[in-house]
């Protein structure tokens, strides 16, 4: 995954090494000493700021799979092979605003309905 431009600032423009407080006024790159204005990334760290929600999204796509939660089975009557029982799952979508989807499953045939 490409970095961010919005963490641009914290890297040397010419090597790309992480740049280091060397002063007040200014960030250093040890490497080939691009200076960097300390008021500059101090106003794009408050500009650029990443909300918890962010994070959690963030570590939720890189370390978690999607929770599925197997619940139950329930009575339905399947239109493709005329089975009555479904496998009742719940899963939810990474992002908390995209809410669950239940998902019903012929025990049978394993016809798949979604249900939002
Ligand atoms: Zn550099
Ligand atoms: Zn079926």
């Amino acid at each position: 995954m490409a970095r961010s431009r919005d963490r641009d600032f914290l890297f040397c423009d010419f090597c790309g090494t992480m740049l280091t407080l060397s002063s007040v006024k200014f960030a250093k790159c040890p490497l080939c000493n691009f200076k960097r204005s300390t008021k500059d990334i101090a106003g794009r760290e408050i500009k650029y700021r990443v909300t918890a929600q962010d994070v959690r999204r963030e570590l939720g796509m890189s370390t978690f799979e999607e929770g599925e939660l197997k619940l139950a089975t329930i009575s339905r009557k399947c239109e493709k092979c005329g089975n009555d029982e479904f496998e009742y799952t719940r899963k939810q979508m990474r992002s908390a605003d995209e809410g669950q989807t239940t998902f019903l499953t012929c025990t049978k045939c394993r016809d798949t309905i979604t249900e939002n």
